[in-house]
């Protein structure tokens, strides 16, 4: 059977700058304290990632229970309720904070308006460590929505002063439809002064828009636990184009690519371009020729390291790792 003509890579696309200091940080603290690390919670939700880390001496817990005292922690980019963070304390770890600064952002945010007596409307997914780690920042007063019907079943304790915030990897379309029915409801409610979706996850999902009416089918390399992953193939798949989530090359099935004569790859921010590659070679496998990469933003953000973890003649040059 025919197979693809044209690979069409989508930009931006892959690591952002949040998962780029995360593991990082990671990388950093192995070198400088010894393995092993402790880490809560995936580092980033990606699998190849994760066993690397594992390789080099990470240990990923969930229960702070597993780690022992005196030991080494670092909070995953996600971020972590105050509850967790207060009891890491109190145990006497060692601790590096890998929370994405556009997750931290949120949290001084909800901390700041609880002083003035607000209470949140959050707009994540449930069970998302994000949203545990934000609606985890006040004991109560957080209420979560999911959906445009979670909207008519929320009950403020009052209505005056309301604020919503978001997780940082929602799709941003859905996000507007939510936020409407937020406003209709309650008509006073205060919005984030700048979008709590963050960049990376809004030119990932633009740069799928342009990709997708150019392609017969979207690959997206991400683990299924990536939320702005998931996402980007939901981009592609209201856009009316074919699209597959892989958190690997061996995932891709031939009959995937049987008639498509142009596919188009773009990657979760969680997730290295080494499995990019591996993805490219596979498809070319099938018979692509040609590989296009699409016009898009330049990213060139990036997040400085938390205090402690400069090493010894530090040049300002990343160190060797996942990219
Ligand atoms: Fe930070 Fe956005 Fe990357 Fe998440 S996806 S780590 S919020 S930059």
């Amino acid at each position: 059977m025919p197979g693809p003509k044209e690979i069409l890579l989508a930009e931006p696309r892959g690591f952002c700058a949040g998962v780029d200091r995360a593991i990082e940080i990671v990388e950093r603290a192995i070198a400088k304290f010894g393995r092993p690390i402790y880490v809560r919670h995936e580092i980033v939700h990606n699998t190849y990632v994760v066993n690397e880390l594992k390789d080099k001496g990470a240990i990923f817990i969930e229960d702070l229970d597993d780690v022992p005292a005196g030991a080494t922690l670092v909070f995953s980019a996600h971020g972590v309720s105050k509850a967790v963070q207060h009891e890491a304390e109190r145990r006497g770890f060692r601790i590096f904070d890998a929370t994405c600064p556009l997750v931290t952002k949120v949290h001084v945010e909800v901390a700041k308006l609880n002083r003035e007596g607000f209470e949140f409307i959050m707009i994540g997914h449930k069970g998302h460590p994000e949203v545990e780690g934000t609606m985890g920042q006040l004991n109560s007063g957080i209420h979560l929505v999911e959906d445009v019907e979670d909207v008519g079943r929320i009950q403020p304790t009052q209505t005056e002063k309301l604020a919503v915030v978001t997780q940082t990897t929602l799709s941003v379309d859905d996000t507007v439809g939510i936020l409407r029915a937020v406003k209709a409801r309650f008509p006073s409610v205060r919005e984030p002064k700048q979008q709590d979706i963050c960049y990376a996850t809004q030119n990932r999902q633009d740069a799928v828009k342009l990709l997708s009416p150019q392609v017969d089918l979207v690959i997206v390399v991400g683990s299924p636990t990536s939320s702005n992953s998931n996402r980007l193939r939901e981009v592609a798949i209201k856009l009316g184009t074919a699209s597959y989530m892989v958190d690997n090359a061996d995932e891709l099935q031939a009959e995937w690519f049987a008639g498509k004569t142009r596919v188009g790859l773009t990657a979760g921010a969680s997730a290295p371009e080494i499995l990019v590659q591996q993805v490219i070679d596979r498809i070319k496998a099938l018979g692509a020729i040609a590989i296009r990469k699409l016009d898009g933003i330049e990213e060139t953000i990036k997040f400085p390291l938390p205090k402690g973890l400069k090493m010894d003649g530090e040049t300002g040059a990343p160190i060797d790792h996942l990219r």
